[in-house]
């Protein structure tokens, strides 16, 4: 699990432009296409704006049509969180960063192969870090340390 970023409200209102603060906290909606990363195609990690913590990759960013970015699937689902959201007549599953909680987007099961899902994510909540590769990324699941070395040596004489 990431490590939890925890800070009062008025640091987040500090740290962040007034949109990101908007969506990230107030679990606001950016106007669909309008975001920085609705139609971005570039190679890199998307991180939380919030705290940095690795979210998607453009390994499994799409083209839905939809105007907000799209993915089918997380970087590592450890570092994301989910709850119900039943806001504006809708019930729909809230995507938040593990994290710090900030608002993300949302999740719906109209994507594509091979996982049928569509993480739609606001663009001023996420930050394309082109630096990192989208296999650098710890997946989480499985990760543990490797037994490759131990008891080498023992057991013999
Ligand atoms: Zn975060």
């Amino acid at each position: 699990m990431p490590e939890r970023v925890e800070k009062p409200d008025r640091e987040w209102k500090l740290k962040l432009p007034p949109e990101a603060y908007h969506v990230l906290r107030e679990k606001g909606t950016e106007r669909p296409f309008t975001g920085e990363y609705w139609n971005e195609k570039a190679k890199g990690v998307y991180r939380c704006r919030g705290c940095g913590t690795p979210l998607f990759t453009s390994a499994a960013k799409y083209d839905s049509g939809c105007g907000w970015p799209s993915f089918y699937e997380p970087a590592s689902v450890e570092n994301l969180e989910t709850a119900e959201d039943r806001s504006h007549l809708m019930v729909r599953t809230e995507v938040m960063c593990a994290a710090c909680g900030g608002h993300l987007g949302h999740l719906f099961p109209d994507g594509p192969a091979p996982t049928g899902m569509r993480y739609c994510i606001n663009s001023v909540a996420i930050d394309l870090d082109l630096e990192m590769a989208p296999d650098e990324v710890e997946r989480g699941a499985g990760e543990g340390p490797r037994a490759t070395d131990a008891g080498e040596g023992e057991g013999s004489a």
